[in-house]
């Protein structure tokens, strides 16, 4: 596929190669953007912001009903694009293609709802005679910055919001999984998008990154990925708009008055769900003592009835994972977490990129598996006592998207969703659990600000004050 840049969809004579990661076949190929072709993009969506800010809600709304449309006619081209390039199950994919035609018509709907309020300024002595209001702006040039683990339903996450705002995009999207993301750009342009308002660049982060995150005609970075490259992002910015979304290691508290049928079924959906290659992925489940043995027999029982391979197979339940090199990492996490004494209950073995999912306990805190995000299918147990430990324990390390808790006790459910220090709790459900209109982001380090279309509305805009100073009356 092409890119597009300055209105046009361009070549390169360098190419990045888009490979399967469950055969190594070749998908297509990308052009490798360079810097000229960064300055172009930047260049390009400066115009690009002077034709977004123009174009009426009314418009820029049905542009993005139009795109839904076209989503959702072709649905299940995306979802193999999905399931060819990234590491998703057919199946995956298709709920995500699903979901993203949910998140281009909310942000269609939420164009409208972008509103002001009158000010009262003779609330305050020296206010008198004032009268006035605020209403918000675009921001200007966002520049995008997309992961491969949703590599459709996460770039719509960004443009939606981002056009309904009235902004002009630099969408760069995960060198492993640009096809979704061009594809869609295909999609927009088709509704009607004028093409100058995204800029859709294909290259290495790490080489062009820095230039384009740190060029002051961005004015705002919105950024999904991880830890490592949000944290440099951060430093490169300068004086700009940021957004993170970052990573997380889950936690959730099992009580030993719940529906634990249910929580089993649950949990172990939640760990391994896109082979555990998931921002709100179930990594570490705190188990009410009392029915820790039984939790961990059937958890165990049905985390081995997982199929895992071809992703293509509607069969499959796990696909690879991203890369072969990612596969062993984890692989080496694991071992590393059974030399520090943690047991293996099940899987621990890797055939390529696919990692079979993997349940452990005894895991000590000093294992990297405890206290990095694994990003991977692997999931550790633990029993606790009481529910202050269980709390303080999914507290005790520094990320904090989303928590979950299953009791039937609605004092204990107040205090966790009280208690646990994240962007959200999930009462009977495990952490995998998102609606896209939610607000949805974390504290700590897992990430800045919120997304979730109406929210993430508001980060792509400012709020601008008219003030009329009367003659008196
Ligand atoms: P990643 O390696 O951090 O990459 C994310 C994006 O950042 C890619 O487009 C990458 O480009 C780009 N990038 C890397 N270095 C850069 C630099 N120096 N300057 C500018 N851009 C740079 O993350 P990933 O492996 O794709 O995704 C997994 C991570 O995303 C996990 O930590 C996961 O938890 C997190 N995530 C968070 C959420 C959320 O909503 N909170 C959702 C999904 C995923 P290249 O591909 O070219 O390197």
């Amino acid at each position: 596929m092409k890119m597009l840049l300055n209105g046009e969809w361009v070549d390169r004579d360098k190419k990045i190669e888009v490979t399967d990661p469950f055969d190594n076949s070749l998908v297509d190929t990308v052009p490798q953007a360079d810097k000229a072709d960064v300055e172009i993009a930047l260049a390009a969506a400066v115009k690009g912001f002077e034709i977004t800010k123009k174009m009426t809600v009314y418009d820029r709304a049905q542009i993005l009903f139009k795109t839904a449309a076209i989503v959702a006619e072709r649905q299940e081209e995306f979802a193999q694009i999905i399931a060819r390039e990234g590491s998703k199950t057919i199946n995956e994919a298709r709920k995500e293609a699903m979901r993203t035609v949910n998140t281009l018509t909310v942000s269609a709907e939420e164009a409208k709802r972008v509103m002001g309020e009158t000010i009262p300024f003779d609330s305050f002595p020296g206010g008198e005679n004032r009268k006035g209001y605020y209403y918000r702006f675009p921001i200007g040039v966002i520049l995008c910055i997309t992961p491969f683990n949703d590599p459709l339903n996460l770039v719509a996450h960004k443009l939606g919001p981002a056009f309904a705002g009235g902004n002009a995009v630099i969408l760069k999207p995960a060198t492993v999984t640009p096809l979704s993301a061009l594809k869609l750009a295909e999609v927009m342009v088709e509704a009607g998008m004028p093409p100058m308002a995204l800029q859709a660049i294909t290259g290495y982060g790490p080489a062009i990154g820095d230039q384009l995150v740190s060029d002051e005609r961005v004015r705002m970075i919105s950024f999904t990925g991880g830890l490592e490259a949000g944290k440099h992002i951060t430093t490169k910015a300068g004086i700009k708009k940021i957004g993170m979304e970052l990573g997380s290691n889950s936690p959730v508290i099992v009580w030993n008055d719940c529906d634990l049928d249910y929580a089993v079924e649950s949990c172990v959906s939640g760990s391994f769900w896109a082979a555990g290659q998931n921002c709100i992925g179930v990594q570490r489940l705190y188990v009410h003592k009392e029915i820790y043995e039984k939790f961990k027999t059937e958890f165990v029982k049905q985390t081995e009835k997982y199929i895992v391979g071809n992703k293509l197979d509607e069969k499959t339940n796990i696909g690879p994972m991203i890369t072969e090199g990612e596969a062993k990492r984890v692989e080496k996490w694991v071992n590393e977490a059974k030399d520090k004494g943690a047991t293996i209950l099940t899987g621990g073995t890797r055939d390529g990129a696919c990692f079979r999912p993997t349940v452990l306990e005894n895991v000590p805190e000093n294992a990297t598996i405890h206290f990095e995000e694994v990003f991977g299918p692997t999931v550790n147990l633990y029993p606790v006592d009481d529910i202050d430990e269980a709390i303080a324990k999914s507290n005790a390390l520094p990320y904090g998207l989303l928590a979950g808790i299953f009791t039937s006790n609605v004092d204990i459910a107040f205090k966790a969703a009280y208690e646990l220090d994240c962007g959200g709790v999930m009462v009977n459900e495990s952490t995998d659990y998102r609606l896209d209109s939610m607000p949805f982001g974390g504290v700590k380090y897992s990430g800045l600000g919120r997304e979730g279309i109406k929210f993430s509305l508001q980060e792509m805009t400012e709020p601008k004050v008219i003030c009329f100073h009367l003659p008196k009356m």
